[in-house]
């Protein structure tokens, strides 16, 4: 009899998995309906010998010291500050946003405290911030949210920033200096061996199983077990009983080229040009030394893996009903980024799930010690959106 059912090999899952099997010598088994752990974080060798990332890049950064020393049991690190370049008026471009995106796109020569001037001079002032649309034209004006966000936003979303919450555009910022980095957060970096390595470490215990290629439906009525975790979309456990719960899709178009190196940065963007959003360079990201490069493009879809929950009022109700059902359900845990239907990046979810641990500990014999507490969700979410802090954290990166 296993003591939890997971179901998700991701972050959610494998945190948890980790946690209730080292910690409080539970029986876990974990089931994952792909062919592999690591969830939309997997990574992998392909043919050609190139670290790439199935699901599209993936950059791990947080403020939060907790969750960053919690990996680091897993991995050593890579240090990385991700730097992206946007396809503009016929230029690579800075993004975010930044003095030198303005002087370059406009042939100026402004000063940070100029360039705040141009910005509020050009800003177009809201009375309320509601939308994708008004963060950005609130703070730069219509005409660069008109080359840098307006059609982005359409081609990820299939839909007007002005139908999504703030939090979408948000989470790229408007800078007066030249940081051109993508995130500020205090910690950044990639595990120094990939991404499906550190899973892999996570879920080397005598107390977890991992089955792949597995629906848990397929097995929750054969192998016994006393709860569930479950980290899958929350629609689809109650078999979309109060309709579908819209989640954008991606598809990955990946192509390994005979040259070095192929692109001036990791990312770029074309918020313009072109059915892709983006292409991205691996190399830059893991630091591997190789003669071919790969390199990966994305198509938003509407159909497909689940990828994007859709933060806009209307599914921010349907979810609460969701969430409500999902409360009223005994022995069920909902955990991650589908379950609970949140825009949560990796170390989010990493404090979402040792905070469910810590939750789960409360009403057992278990108790964890403060150290193996993280942060709660919201605070990450709160770390991961505000500059650097003075984070001091011990653990070392090469
Ligand atoms: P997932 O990784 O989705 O894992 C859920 C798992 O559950 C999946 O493996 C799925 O197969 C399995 N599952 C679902 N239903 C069932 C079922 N019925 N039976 C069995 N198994 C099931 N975050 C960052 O911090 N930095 C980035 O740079 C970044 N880039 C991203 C780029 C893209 C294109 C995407 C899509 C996401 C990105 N993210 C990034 C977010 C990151 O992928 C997520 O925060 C994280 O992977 C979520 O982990 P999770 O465990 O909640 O979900
Ligand atoms: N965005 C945009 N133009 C850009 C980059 C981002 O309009 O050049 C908007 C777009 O709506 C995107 C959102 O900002 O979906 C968040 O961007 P991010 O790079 O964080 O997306 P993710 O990496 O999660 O796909």
């Amino acid at each position: 009899m296993f003591d939890y059912l997971i179901v998700g090999a991701g972050f959610a899952g494998s945190v948890l998995a980790e946690r209730l099997a080292s910690q409080a010598g539970k029986k876990v088994l974990v089931c994952d309906r792909r062919s592999h752990i690591g969830g939309n974080a997997y990574d992998h060798y392909n043919d050609a010998g190139v670290l790439v990332h199935r699901y599209g890049p993936h950059i791990f950064h947080t403020n939060s010291r907790d969750v960053f020393e919690y990996l680091s049991t897993f991995t050593e690190w890579r240090r990385y500050e991700h730097r992206v370049l946007a396809s503009v008026d016929g230029q690579l471009v800075p993004i975010p946003i930044n003095l030198d995106t303005i002087n370059k796109l406009y042939s100026l020569n402004l000063t940070a405290f100029q360039v705040e001037e141009f910005f509020a001079s050009v800003a177009e002032p809201k009375d309320s911030i509601r939308t994708s649309e008004d963060v950005v034209v609130s703070k730069v004006g219509r005409e660069l949210y008109e080359k840098f966000f307006r059609n982005y936003t359409r081609k990820q979303w299939d839909m007007d920033p002005s139908e999504l919450d703030r939090s979408v555009t948000a989470r790229v910022p408007t800078r007066t200096n030249r940081d051109d980095r993508y995130f500020t957060d205090t910690y950044q970096a990639m595990p120094l061996h990939g991404f499906t390595r550190m899973f892999e470490a996570m879920l080397d215990h005598p107390n977890i199983k991992v089955m792949l290629n597995t629906d848990y439906r397929e097995i929750q009525q054969v192998i016994p077990f006393k709860e569930m975790i479950y980290s899958g979309p929350v629609d689809e456990f109650f078999d979309l009983r109060f309709g579908k719960l819209p989640y954008r899709s991606l598809q990955f178009k990946h192509e390994t080229l005979n040259e070095n190196v192929h692109q001036p940065a990791a990312v770029i963007n074309y918020p313009n040009e072109h059915l892709y959003t983006r292409v991205t360079e691996f190399k830059y990201l893991t630091g591997q030394e190789h003669p071919k490069t790969s390199i990966v493009y994305e198509y938003p879809k509407a159909e497909g893996d689940p990828y994007y929950p859709v933060p806009r009022p209307e599914n921010a109700e349907l979810y609460k009903k969701y969430k409500e059902l999902a409360d009223a359900t005994p022995n069920v845990h909902f955990v991650g980024r589908l379950a609970t239907y949140k825009y949560y990046n990796m170390d989010q979810v990493v404090a979402q799930a040792l905070a469910l641990f810590a939750k789960l500990g409360e009403r057992q014999t278990w108790h964890p010690t403060e150290s193996q507490v993280a942060a709660e969700p919201e605070k990450a979410v709160a770390l991961s959106t505000s500059g650097p802090q003075n984070g001091n954290g011990k653990t070392s990166l090469n």
